[in-house]
């Protein structure tokens, strides 16, 4: 047999495996509690009304769902995603428009695509989301970290480290942050940091990338917190959300809000990626946001995960050892859990895997390779009994790395 490693590009050396996907498909088919992934609970999801739906959708509009589209989404779909971004409160301007892409995760890798030459610097939060610190280092991007509390992003940390880049010589492109409900820690970026923000990118000419999977499940309250897309007057913010928590990540939906200036960008890119997300999908979608499962299905998980976040909190309290820390996540779908210093999550998991309990070790999720005592815990997908157990089991061997 060929050797392929010598022929591989040397983009394409770089790749990583993600370290979540990794530890799945360690846990498949075993009998472990997988707190690892970002899972949506399974019964959450509306299967009665999907199959439905998904019937209709092929009786009304059979011959245009089975058939290639347009690479931005169908006009349809992408006018009810604008009059749903607008009903929930996300300022869509005249010069914006829609992109859908095949889940957000495709929305990342297209604006790294499109604005990421190496060495261009991105500010994060740290720690941040994992899949898009992989997709942005891919294209060459460097990070600046800027560390986060229970009110979100240290904004007021990032004058002073964007002084120090430009110093230094760096080219600073964009602010990439998931300020509502955010993942890994749960924690919401206040009122005061968001205009902040904003004022920051405007003074110092950034962009900025607002992830908003989670801005619909906010746990303790029914305000919405204002995003940042309708706190810019600039037309900076590139905006992205998902069905993935709010529907099926199955479907692989996603959509970006953006001027089209922009999109047409992610267009071209786009068309040589996949051409255009699935057209069934995407009627589906459209008959579930028109049809108020989409509402239905937020408001039910957020009870659901709402509950399932108090339990975790409690079982946190019992199990976990002296000195542990953790952010009450106030939405989404994770906690952060930092141990006492010293425990190295990483050189833990075998053992809790083994033991029967998988999660998600902190490093990963900082650009600058802290977090070394922290784990990433979803709540989301394990069963309520299944949280608890795996709360223990993961107390336990703490408590053991520990002596
Ligand atoms: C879950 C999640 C997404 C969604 O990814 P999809 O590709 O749409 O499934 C995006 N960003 C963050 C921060 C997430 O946690």
């Amino acid at each position: 047999m060929i050797d392929y490693s010598s022929r591989i590009s040397y983009r394409s050396q770089s790749l990583r495996p993600s370290e979540i996907r990794e530890i799945l498909s360690l846990t498949e088919g075993k009998n472990i509690i997988s707190l690892a992934g970002g899972l949506p609970g399974p019964e959450v999801f509306p299967k009665q009304q999907l199959a439905d739906i998904a019937k209709r959708v092929l009786e009304d509009l059979g011959e245009e769902a089975l058939q290639y589209s347009p690479t931005l989404g169908v006009t349809p779909f992408r006018n009810a995603i604008m009059s749903f971004a607008s009903s929930k409160g996300i300022k869509v301007n005249e010069d914006d428009r829609v992109a859908v892409t095949t889940g957000s995760q495709e929305a990342i890798y297209l604006i790294g695509l499109s604005l990421i030459d190496p060495g261009d610097n991105i500010i994060v939060e740290a720690p941040t989301y994992l899949a898009a610190l992989n997709a942005f280092r891919f294209f060459g991007a460097n990070f600046i970290s800027i560390p986060l509390d229970e009110d979100g992003m240290k904004v007021e940390m990032i004058e002073n480290e964007i002084k120090k880049g430009i110093e230094s010589g760096k080219k600073i492109k964009a602010i990439y942050t998931v300020a509502t409900s955010h993942n890994p820690t749960g924690v919401i970026m206040n009122d005061e940091r968001r205009k902040h923000l904003i004022e920051i990118a405007n003074k110092y000419d950034l962009l900025i990338i607002e992830d908003d999977p989670y801005g619909f499940f906010v746990f303790d309250t029914d305000k919405r917190f204002t995003s940042l897309k309708t706190l810019d007057t600039e037309g900076r913010v590139i905006y992205m959300g998902t069905f993935s928590k709010i529907l099926a990540p199955g479907l692989r939906l996603g959509y970006m809000i953006a001027p089209r200036q922009f999109t047409r960008t992610v267009e071209l890119g786009k068309q040589i990626v996949d051409l255009h997300s699935s057209t069934l999908s995407q009627f589906i979608a459209m008959y579930a946001i028109k049809e108020g499962v989409v509402d239905e299905t937020i408001e039910n998980a957020r009870k659901v995960y709402r509950k399932k976040r108090d339990v975790l909190i409690e079982a946190l309290e019992e199990y976990m050892p002296k000195g542990s820390e953790w952010y009450k996540p106030k939405g989404g779908l994770f906690a952060f859990v930092y141990l006492p210093k010293g425990v190295d999550t990483t050189e833990m998991l075998p053992t809790a895997i083994n033991k029967g309990v998988a999660y998600v070790p902190g490093r990963n999720f900082f650009a600058d390779g802290s977090g070394g005592n922290a784990m990433r815990i979803n709540f989301s997908y394990p069963s309520i009994d299944k949280l608890r157990e795996g709360i223990k089991i993961i107390g336990e061997t703490a408590k053991e790395m520990m002596k």
